[in-house]
Formats: C-alpha cells, structure tokens, sequence
C-alpha cells in the first residue's frame, strides 16, 4: 500500500472536478468516483431538452478530462455508504475505498415534495436521461396533435405546462415558445405550432426569485413575447397524463394538457442523511448538510462536504443558493486546504464565496444578467451568457461544437437535435388513420 495520503472525491460534477483538477500537483493518491463515466455540464440541459444540443455536446469522460493528473485514478461506482468512523467508502457493487480526506461532492437530485406519484407524467430536468425524455415529451405532442382530429384533444397536444419558475423552469418555457413559434412553422400541416399555449406555473408572488424584482419583469416580458403565458402565485395540486390542477386565490383550476414538465425543486444527495446520522450536523429543509466555515463537517476536519450539498452562508449572512459557482469555488477551496496540510500551511481563512453574477437566457437574443450590481437585459445580457457558458464547457471539442450549433440556430433558428429517441407512444385516440393502411 502507498504511504501517500489517499484523497478521495465523491461526485465529479461541478465541485468535485474542480477539487480534483486544483489537487493536481499534490502529493497525494487521488481516487474520484462516479456514478456516471461523465461530467455534465446541467446548465445546458434545457438545450437538450428542447433539441438545440445532444448530449454529447455537454458531457464530457471523467477520465479523459481527468487523463493528464498522474497522481489521479477514476472509478465509476455507486457510493452507498460513506463510514466516517472508518473512513472508508462503500460502492453498491462491494467496493470499498479508504480515505485519509474525503470531498463529497454528490449533488442534488430533483424533488417532488412527497408526490412521486407525478415523477412518472411530469419529468424533470437532473439527468441526461431525463433531458431526452423531455424532449421525446415535446416533440412527440406535436406530432400527435398533427394527427389528432378531436379538436379538444389536439389543443390538449399543443398544451404545455412547466411546473416551477426558477432559472430552469424560465429557460425551458422560453426555448419552448421558441420552438413552437419559429422553429416548427412552416413543418406541420394540420397544425399551427405557433398557437400552442405555455404556461409557466410559479407558487410564489414572481418568477427568479434568486434575480432582483426588475430582471424577473424583463424575463416576463420576454417570456411573453415568445407566447409562454406566466402565472405566479399558483400551487399545483394534481397532475395526470391528461390533466394538471393548481390552485389560484380565485378557485382551482383544472387545465387538459398532455405535456408537463417538472422544473420545482430539488433536494440532495440522498448521501447527506447518514452523514448528518453520523457526524450530528444539521439537515436543512433541501437535506443539506451544515458545514463549518472551512467545508468541513462538524466533528470531522478530514471531510469536505461542497456544492449543492452544503448550506453554507455567503457574506451577507444569506445560505448560498445551489449553482455551478458555489460548488467550483467550493472545490476548489477544499483542495487548497487539503494541499496546505499537506505541505504542513494550514490555511486558516474560512470560506469566501465570490459572488459572479447570475444569468438566464429566455430565448435566442434575450437574456437576463445580474453583474456586480449591474441589471442588464436582451442582447448584451445574450452575449455574456453565450460567451460565459462557452467558456465553462469542459471540453475544448465541445466548445467548438456547441459554438457551431448556436451560431447555425441564430442564422436558421432550426434545432438539429430534434430527434425523438427510445420507444415510441402511440397516439391512442381520434387519430387520423395513415394513408394506404387497411381501413385507411
Ligand atoms: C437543468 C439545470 C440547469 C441549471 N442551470 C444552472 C445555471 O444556469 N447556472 C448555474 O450556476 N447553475 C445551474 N444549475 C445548478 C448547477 O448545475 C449545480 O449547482 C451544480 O451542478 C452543483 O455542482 P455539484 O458538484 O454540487 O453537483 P453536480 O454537478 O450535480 O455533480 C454531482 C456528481 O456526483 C455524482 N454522484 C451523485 N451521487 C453519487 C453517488 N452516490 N455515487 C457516486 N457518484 C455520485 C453525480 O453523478 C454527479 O456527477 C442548473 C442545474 C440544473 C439541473
């Protein structure tokens, strides 16, 4: 066995790949384990879901990205189970991995606040399974409502309902009514796709909550402009196949739809329960784990729990929210502070979250963008945002190629990725029987 020290990282999203790469050069044996053989890079997601980008083109191999770190190895494996009085790391397939010092960087996955019955008819958008599903979601009403003939079930198809109006609920509505409006126009026979109704169902007061209140309009306005019809300060209380009710200050309503996409909330890792069982810290309502100012777990200096699974407070007293900012900046602060006790430098400065600024696209050409205090809308606030997320792609080959798929959908505003993948549903009432077939 090495008489290194042996460095261990659950997760390589955001956080953990940014611990990994900042232990570079440590003298140290670097184990990162994943579920998954990729890091994804979620805030593209919704372009995948809506048939802008493939997959492909927003992940990327842990190992590839990982290859050039000699003092780093790479397992895919499921952690189950992480023993902090043994430190020692437990794979669903038996595995077990020792640690000296241990970064749990697991993420969070989606919620549906004790309704997991809807998980079934309303996806959500965490994984890149979930990303195609939604897109076979989408593209599969339009081409059902082409063949329906019931007039009430083809407005049905064209009736599309996004749960939650945080940033990915917003970006989702707005690449919807992009798709509906311009790109499937002049593709259908039987239908307008552009009379199809979105809705954006928020329960608070606004939409971005995390956005100051005069960003939040301008994406409203945008919204709208593109056709997605906002309703703020609605809970949804039933969702079918067929229907979604929420309840409004005036009364339920009930509206048929066919489509609904679940952009509500998310909760952690299901890592952080046992680890609160363990260590006794705090569990927040989103089950984050309480951490000590320097990341570490209460009562365990030689564990790091970073990004969407801490609750960690910003300057400003305020818990940090879960973006891709705080679990890097997280990572990379962690490997800091394991490099410093390595080189026998403890680093003593807690913390310090450098706050860069938020975005949202709402469509092509407009966006919204809260830089340093500075509120900016519509094209300038497009141009960051491209220019920011091109730049945090991890692949150099992905930059490129996402560079090409968006400058071809500003020229054309075509989406070349709108293809509708695994089984195929069939339209099961009043279609319109194919030409040629028995009957037909
Ligand atoms: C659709 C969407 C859009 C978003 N848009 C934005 C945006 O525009 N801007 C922004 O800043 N943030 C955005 N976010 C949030 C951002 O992606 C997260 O805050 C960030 O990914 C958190 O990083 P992380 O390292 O904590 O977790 P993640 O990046 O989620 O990584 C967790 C990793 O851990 C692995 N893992 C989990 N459990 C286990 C286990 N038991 N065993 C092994 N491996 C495990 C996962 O496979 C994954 O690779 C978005 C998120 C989503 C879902």
């Amino acid at each position: 066995m090495s008489a290194q020290q042996r460095i261990v990282i659950i997760g390589a999203g955001f956080g953990g790949l940014y611990a990994a790469q900042g232990l570079k050069h440590a003298r140290a044996d670097v184990t990162v384990i994943d579920r998954r053989n990729f890091h994804l890079f979620q805030p593209l997601m919704y372009q995948v879901a809506t048939g802008t980008l493939s997959p492909g083109e927003i992940a990327a191999p842990i190992r590839s990205v990982l290859a050039g770190q000699k003092n780093t190895e790479v397992f895919l494996g499921d952690v189950v189970k992480i023993d902090l009085a043994r430190r020692e790391v437990s794979l669903s397939d038996g595995g077990m991995v020792p640690y000296d010092s241990l970064i749990v960087a697991a993420g969070s996955r989606s919620a549906y606040f004790g309704k997991d019955v809807w998980r079934d008819v309303a996806p959500s958008l965490k994984t890149i399974e979930e990303a195609t599903a939604i897109r076979h979601k989408i593209l599969f009403a339009f081409e059902a409502a082409e063949r329906e003939t019931d007039p009430e079930e083809r407005k049905a198809w064209l009736r599309f309902a996004i749960v939650g109006g945080g940033l990915t609920g917003v970006e989702l509505a707005g690449a919807l009514g992009e798709i509906a409006r311009f790109t499937l126009k002049h593709e259908f026979r039987a239908i307008r796709p552009e009379e199809s109704q979105i809705f954006l169902l928020e329960g608070s007061p606004r939409i971005m909550s995390a956005f100051p209140p005069d960003l939040a309009e301008a994406a409203v306005r945008s919204l709208n402009k593109l056709g997605v019809n906002v309703k703020t300060g609605v809970r949804v209380i039933d969702i079918s196949d067929q229907r979604l009710t929420y309840r409004a200050a005036s009364g339920d309503c009930t509206m048929h739809t066919r489509t609904v996409l679940w952009a509500a909330g998310v909760t952690s890792s299901e890592l952080t329960e046992s680890l609160a069982v363990q260590s006794g810290a705090q569990l927040d309502k989103l089950r984050r784990l309480k951490v000590n100012p320097d990341l570490t777990l209460p009562g365990h200096p030689e564990v790091f729990i970073i990004g969407d699974i801490a609750q960690i407070a910003g300057s400003d007293g305020k818990v940090l929210p879960g973006v891709a900012q705080v679990a890097m900046q997280g990572g990379e602060y962690a490997a800091k502070v394991i490099l410093g006790r390595l080189k026998g430098k403890p680093v003593t400065k807690p913390f310090h979250y450098f706050d860069k600024g938020s975005l949202a696209v709402i469509g092509r050409g407009s966006a919204v963008a809260d830089i340093a205090g500075l509120h900016l809308s519509g094209l300038i606030a497009w141009l960051i945002w491209l220019f920011v997320h091109v730049l945090y792609l991890v692949e150099f080959r992905n930059r490129i190629m996402v560079m090409i798929q968006w400058g071809f959908q500003y020229i054309t505003f075509s989406r070349g990725a709108r293809l509708i993948t695994g089984p195929t549903q069939t339209p099961s009432r009043s279609v319109a029987p194919v030409r040629g077939a028995p009957g037909g």
